[in-house]
């Protein structure tokens, strides 16, 4: 059975973004594949993070995890700073890669401009991805578009590892989804929308009220010329909104499109909002179950138990690889 390795950092609250282009996807591979999930919280910390703050959104991101459909039967949901390996490994993947490519990662680029103290971990937290993926003989990794260059960078590390020491990683593939690979910020349209954006407005978060995910809609940036058509280039605002409207609504950017037609902005953003609601009450409440519940630890426990097992078996392997230590 191929692998699949997926990880979201628990850096606030999930958006939309992250349910639509990453998490919903990940629900329909479980059947398929071995799936290994992640939260990758040593990924968080390469900005500052509040303590407090950082254990709850891990534990939030756990049962969101759950909430939106990941079963513990099916997959493994682990904490990345649980399983050890991870950050072995990635100290290896940073002894193969240059500080030039490092430096190219437009994430790393977004993060850093303007940044007073910036971390060199901001810098070498693409070696680390290589390492999560890497770590599980990943076949493919299902992410938005915004991960797709860091998916192509742990490719060359991986084949650089391969050839120069030993060929013991398996190339992984990026599964990049058709639509809502890259759900905009609804403030401003030109960017993607992020969770850990300072202004509230720019994403829904999948634990925002009805009443708040109605305001936010109602709120969205979109264009002076009144008309409800799909073009990105032109009207950005617009086609987000048609984008989130129809997965979530599960019809046709093109039926939408006839059916609004004649519609103002004003009831196509109630509409969008409620396409939205709809999808998002039944994981809240699933979610609030989840929170009050004490199964969580059980399952992330079950987790970090089934992940170091496969991740020790690769490190030796990387390290016998390197000849680092002693050959075991
Ligand atoms: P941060 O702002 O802290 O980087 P984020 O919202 O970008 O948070 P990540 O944890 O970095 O979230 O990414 C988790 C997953 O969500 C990745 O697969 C990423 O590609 C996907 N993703 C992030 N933002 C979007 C978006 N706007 N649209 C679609 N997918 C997204
Ligand atoms: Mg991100």
């Amino acid at each position: 059975m191929k692998t699949i390795f997926s990880g979201i950092q628990p850096s606030g609250t999930l958006t939309l973004g992250n349910y639509l282009g990453a998490m919903k996807n990940f629900v329909e591979l479980q059947d398929d594949y071995e799936c290994m999930f992640c939260i990758v919280d040593q990924h968080a910390i390469t900005v500052p993070q509040d303590r407090l703050a950082l254990r709850k959104n891990i534990k939030s991101l756990a049962a969101l995890y759950l909430a939106s459909g990941i079963s513990q039967d099916k997959s493994t949901l682990f904490i990345q700073s649980e399983v050890p390996a991870h950050s072995q490994l990635a100290w290896m993947m940073q002894c193969v890669s240059y500080i030039g490519e490092l430096e190219r990662m437009t994430q790393f680029k977004d993060k850093s401009t303007g940044k007073e103290a910036v971390s060199s971990a901001l810098l070498t937290y693409p070696p680390l991805m290589a390492a999560d993926i890497l770590l599980y003989g990943t076949d493919i990794v299902p992410v938005g578009e915004d991960q797709k260059q860091h998916l192509e960078l742990t490719r060359d590390l991986a084949h650089r590892f391969n050839t120069r020491y030993n060929d013991i990683f398996t190339i992984p593939e990026v599964r990049i989804p058709k639509v809502g690979a890259r759900i905009m910020s609804l403030n401003d349209p030109a960017k993607k929308m992020s969770k850990s954006n300072p202004k509230e407005k720019s994403y829904i978060s999948m634990l925002d009220t009805p009443e708040i995910i109605m305001k936010k809609m109602k709120s969205a940036v979109t264009d002076s010329e009144g008309k409800i058509y799909y073009d990105a280039e032109k009207k950005p605002g617009v086609a987000n909104l048609l984008t989130i409207y129809s997965i979530c609504s599960g019809e046709s950017i093109e039926s939408l499109t006839e059916k609004y037609k004649e519609s103002g902005y004003g009831p196509f953003k109630e509409d969008v909002a409620e396409a939205v609601i709809n999808v998002l009450k039944p994981i809240q409440d699933r979610y609030d179950e989840l929170m009050a519940s004490d199964e969580l630890d059980a399952i992330l426990d079950q987790g970090a138990e089934q992940a170091n097992r496969k991740a020790e078996k690769m490190l030796k392997k990387a390290e016998n690889a390197m000849g680092l230590g002693r050959k075991r």
